[in-house]
């Protein structure tokens, strides 16, 4: 079933791009930034998520999303290695949840009826509950055994392996993964030359 809100949102899709707003060179080489911290960027993310155009968050609120990305993160990084969440963080995530207000309506039309969940405030701590909210329905739909980070430590990048035999290690075997292979195939000559 489709998730959305009254403006057609998708819920999909937003946790993983969120996790991912600490942007890293897989390259390794000019190292990592924070896109939260950039307000035309964070702006233009806002619109592509559908979400209402917020004012720049406060110093409060930042430290709030940034918390929250932290939180999202260990939970996924517990969940990766087939741990149970743990009580203090399962309770952290749901105060997040709960901050988000929402009704629900029947929308659409005659050719294909759809609950619609409409929010009921435009602030900073709705869009964390619909994160939330997104990452809870994939984790309670899907498999949290698809759970993955990418096997480049320089790249890190969060996704949800749809392989059919979850075998995907890389978020881009063209790119994370070419960069690997060579990697491990310099580091073999260089083991080889050095004996
Ligand atoms: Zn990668």
């Amino acid at each position: 079933m489709e998730r959305q809100t009254v403006t057609g949102k998708w819920l999909g899709m937003l946790w993983d791009d969120y996790l991912n707003t600490i942007w890293r060179d897989w390259k390794g080489k000019l190292g990592e930034k924070d896109r939260l911290d950039e307000p035309q960027w964070l702006k233009q993310w806002l619109a592509e998520h559908r979400f209402p155009d917020l004012p720049y968050p406060d110093a409060r609120e930042l430290a709030e999303l940034k918390q929250f990305r932290s939180l999202l993160l260990r939970i996924v990084r517990t969940l990766i290695n087939g741990e149970k969440i743990g009580s203090e963080d399962l309770i952290a995530f749901n105060a997040v949840l709960a901050e988000g207000l929402i009704t629900r309506q029947l929308g659409g039309d005659a050719e294909e009826w759809k609950l619609e969940y409409v929010p009921l405030q435009s602030n900073w701590k709705q869009v964390m509950a619909d994160i939330a909210a997104d990452f809870a329905a994939k984790m309670a739909d899907g498999e949290p055994g698809r759970l993955r980070i990418c096997d480049n430590p320089d790249c890190l990048w969060v996704y949800y392996d749809e392989t059919r035999n979850r075998s995907k290690r890389y978020c881009d075997d063209k790119l994370c993964g070419n960069l690997m292979k060579v990697r491990r195939h310099r580091a073999r000559k260089k083991a080889e030359e050095q004996r």
